[in-house]
């Protein structure tokens, strides 16, 4: 036992500070050395990664030391719930790996044990019904430096406040007009103890329990209670609960005796550069149709991401990379982006497709002929094998990778120059063709037969190489290229301005492009392709065989490293 105490506390030392409280808890024996966290989506809205990094902190401590998370909704607002996030949540989570098994709760199941508890605190002269309007409530809080003041129903008796209370729930009174109150210390230094409010009158039906209640539990009087419900020893969640603490052990001591308790420990929120991350922002653009959906590719969604093309382990990673600290931080989304990069080089296919297309014609190469060529499906991956492409007379190059009047350091296609087709041979420019407007609608080039793979020229030198596609063999599709969707670094920061104005109008541009023959026939879902020297990019979920529809996850260019450099 020393021995593992010793190995135990040598591994601390690479525990961020949340393990290494629970790690202390527990080697303490507190709880009957018992660890059980659990995950409290409301299901208001779909999660985003800022939830991604609280729930990879809730279900990888109980993996790390034996313990289990629950996921528990936190749905004690009607109003904004619905069962359609709830699923949307379930998915989530799986999807990042994380496993509930059969402990998947509700607060609303607790809401006959909240009431109950309500009801008893009543009797006990702990709690008040306040007939004053939220307003007027709000009024009397004081200052941090100021006490509040009495509410004028503060000392109603006992037996007035229950009679009030059953009828609030009954559904004799109107939203809005009574509260039920905790009578604690309106002179409190700290706001939450300021008599508290612990319920309030809603009449909209609830998405599990219907129209049985008319009364609802507030966060600070539910969450705590739910948690103690629940066998829960670790309730971790976000730094703006620290003022809340207090009033979370206020409310468990009611509960509590000395072999259990849960308790609260607070950790900094994700917040990500041009991003929003509050629901309420996120339904809003939804809401308004300045996305496609709570998964469009832009959305800072975990159903966003997927669909984007991000990988599980590659959201794992950056959570990693961020770390939980005890101070609030904005973290730039270039290391997301540099995360995701990361991870899809390991993984994805390496192809050709071209964004923006222009024919080459290669004069010398005889119009009937078609060779193919090998390509290296990833050199990250030496057991990932080959495969082929046909090369012919006619191809596709991207219209930027030719200038015809270059500066000094091009070394792509231009007039007399020379560049390798990648895999392929060495062509030349000799000339252009354009349209009435001076568009260029072909180059004309020739190419030097000796420049093939197990050709005497194969290693001949030349500055430049381009991806390709040949112009008969290659599929049409559309690809989707999404940029950042806010065009301001750090939006919450703006309060003055609507969101809505800092919006990115470049974060969609669609094209249709050229790929070749492989990717069509493998662009199945959850595909990772590598188009090379473009970005990554798998197939959307509009894509059909007969439509092919790309979603460029991310493009090649990683700024994460020239950030870090300037700093
Ligand atoms: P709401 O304003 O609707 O309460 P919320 O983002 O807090 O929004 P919840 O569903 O209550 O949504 O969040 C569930 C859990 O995720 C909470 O424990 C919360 O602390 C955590 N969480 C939410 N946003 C972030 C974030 N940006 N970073 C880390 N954790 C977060
Ligand atoms: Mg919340």
């Amino acid at each position: 036992m020393a021995e593992l105490k010793e190995q135990e506390s040598a591994d601390a030392r690479g525990l961020n500070f949340v393990e290494q409280e629970v790690l202390a808890d527990l080697q303490a024996g507190k709880n009957g050395a018992r660890l059980s966290t659990r995950f409290p989506p409301e299901p208001n809205g779909y999660l985003h990664i800022g939830h991604a990094k609280a729930f990879c902190m809730d279900f990888g401590i109980a993996e790390k030391f034996g313990g289990t998370c629950n996921l528990r909704f936190d749905d004690t607002n009607p109003v904004k719930e619905d069962v359609e996030y709830v699923d949307a949540i379930r998915e989530d989570i799986h999807w990042l790996g994380f496993d509930w098994g059969d402990r998947e709760y509700y607060a609303s199941d607790y809401f006959p044990q909240l009431f109950d508890l309500a009801c008893r605190l009543i009797k006990e002269g702990k709690a008040y019904v306040d007939d004053q309007t939220s307003e007027q409530i709000a009024a009397q809080k004081g200052t941090p430096t100021e006490p509040g003041q009495a509410s004028p129903y503060r000392d109603r008796t006992p037996e007035e406040n229950l009679d009030l209370f059953l009828r609030m729930n009954a559904g004799e009174f109107e939203e809005g007009s009574r509260v039920l109150r905790a009578k604690i210390d309106m002179a409190s230094d700290n706001m939450h103890f300021r008599d508290p409010i612990m319920y309030r009158i809603i009449k909209h039906p609830h998405h599990r329990t219907g129209t049985k209640w008319k009364v609802y539990p507030m966060y600070d009087f539910a969450h705590g209670q739910s948690d103690y419900f629940e066998g829960v020893t670790h309730s971790i969640c976000t730094l703006e609960f620290v003022p809340h603490r207090p009033l979370y052990d206020y409310f468990v001591d009611e509960l509590a005796d000395e072999t259990y308790r849960p308790r609260q420990i607070e950790f900094n929120r994700l917040n990500l550069t041009y991003t929003v991350m509050s629901k309420r922002k996120l339904l809003t653009l939804v809401k308004e149709g300045l996305v496609a959906g709570w998964d469009d590719p832009r959305m800072p969604t975990i159903s966003a991401m997927r669909r984007r093309g991000y990988t599980p382990q590659s959201i794992k990673n950056f959570v990693d990379l961020i770390g939980y600290t005890k101070y609030e931080a904005l973290n730039s989304v270039s290391l997301l982006e540099h995360a995701v990069r990361d991870d899809l080089n390991r993984i994805a296919t390496r192809v050709m497709g071209v964004i923006n297309p222009v024919k080459v014609v290669i004069d010398n190469y005889p119009a009937d002929r078609v060779e193919t060529v090998t390509m290296e499906n990833n050199p990250e991956q030496p057991d990932s094998g080959v495969h082929e492409m046909p090369f012919s007379r006619e191809l596709y190059i991207e219209r930027e990778d030719f200038m015809e009047n270059p500066p000094k350091k091009f070394f792509r296609l231009a007039p007399g120059s020379e560049v390798r087709l990648k895999g392929a041979y060495i062509i030349k420019c000799e000339n252009v063709v354009k349209d009435a407007d001076g568009n260029i609608t072909e180059i004309h080039c020739t190419y030097d037969p000796d420049t093939l793979s197990g050709m005497p020229g194969a290693n001949r030198k030349v500055k430049g190489t381009l991806h390709w596609v040949s112009a008969a063999h290659a599929v049409d599709a559309e690809a989707r290229l999404y940029d950042r969707l806010f065009a301001v670094e750090n939006p919450a920061a703006e309060p003055d301005r609507d969101f809505r104005e800092m919006l990115n109008p470049d974060s969609l541009v669609v094209r249709q492009i050229k790929v070749e023959p492989f990717v069509a026939a493998n662009a199945r879902q959850g595909e990772k392709f590598q188009f090379q020297r473009i970005g990554y990019f798998t197939p959307d979920y509009d894509s059909t065989p007969e439509h092919l529809v790309f979603n460029r996850t991310i493009g090649l260019r990683d700024s994460w490293e020239k950030e870090q450099k300037k700093s």
